[in-house]
């Protein structure tokens, strides 16, 4: 067994170098392969390049931070300059700040799709709340804010499922999210004191489309995950 001393890890096979931070092992004696000139040679090269996987991946969520930050700065600009009673800018900001912490969130890997699907959700009830006090709690949320959020949703979905469709069940979780929250704003917007408005509904079907076309991307994948998280 050959030995990684940065990771305290032993590696089974006959690999010069640690799949985890590529540093050169510790060759044991009984598995020197050695050739005529007495060179240590390799069989097994085939781990999968994880150091560049997670390099991908704080990319991307450095991108979604910066073009968030650099989108509000934007809205901050033309909210200052149309002000009229209302500070829209505020609600824009925490869902671009939602939408980070999903992209974010959604990459971590020692948390269970269920538990992040919970966290998901609670962490929209205070931006729920924002939403509701900066416009005075008029039923702007379920009609506007929610919808628009999860329309946002369904388009990062669907880009980072075009992007990555082999593995695009992953994000089938998310996207239940999204289709929960719009349906409950759709019930509270059909059966409540407001005035009917059809972009709840609008969200509710997008969703929908989206994690059809999920499922049917990732075909078995999608149906196990999915089978997989509800234990059917
Ligand atoms: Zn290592």
């Amino acid at each position: 067994m050959n030995r990684c001393r940065k990771c305290n890890i032993d590696i089974m096979d006959d690999s010069i170098v640690c799949p985890l931070c590529k540093n050169v092992l510790d060759i044991s004696d009984d598995l020197k392969n050695t050739d005529k000139m007495g060179m240590y040679k390799s069989r097994s090269i085939s781990y999968p390049d994880i150091v560049k996987k997670r390099k991908w991946i704080k990319f991307v969520i450095r991108l979604s931070v910066f073009l968030s930050i650099i989108a509000e700065i934007i809205l901050v600009l033309i909210n200052y300059i149309t002000f009229k009673n209302t500070l829209w800018s505020i609600v824009t900001g925490a869902c671009l700040a939602y939408v980070c912490f999903t992209i974010a969130y959604s990459f971590q890997r020692y948390v269970s799709h269920r538990a992040k699907l919970a966290v998901q959700v609670i962490v929209a009830i205070p931006l729920i709340i924002i939403i509701d006090r900066v416009y005075g709690g008029n039923g702007w949320s379920i009609n506007f804010g929610i919808p628009i959020m999860v329309l946002v949703l369904d388009l990062v979905v669907f880009i980072l499922s075009m992007v990555n469709f082999k593995k695009c069940h992953v994000y089938l979780m998310v996207q239940l999210t999204g289709i929960i929250m719009s349906f409950i704003c759709s019930i509270f917007v059909i059966i409540g004191r407001y005035k009917v408005k059809m972009l709840s509904v609008v969200a509710t079907v997008v969703s929908i489309i989206v994690f059809m076309i999920i499922v049917f991307l990732g075909e078995k994948k999608s149906t196990s995950e999915l089978a997989k998280r509800f234990r059917i």
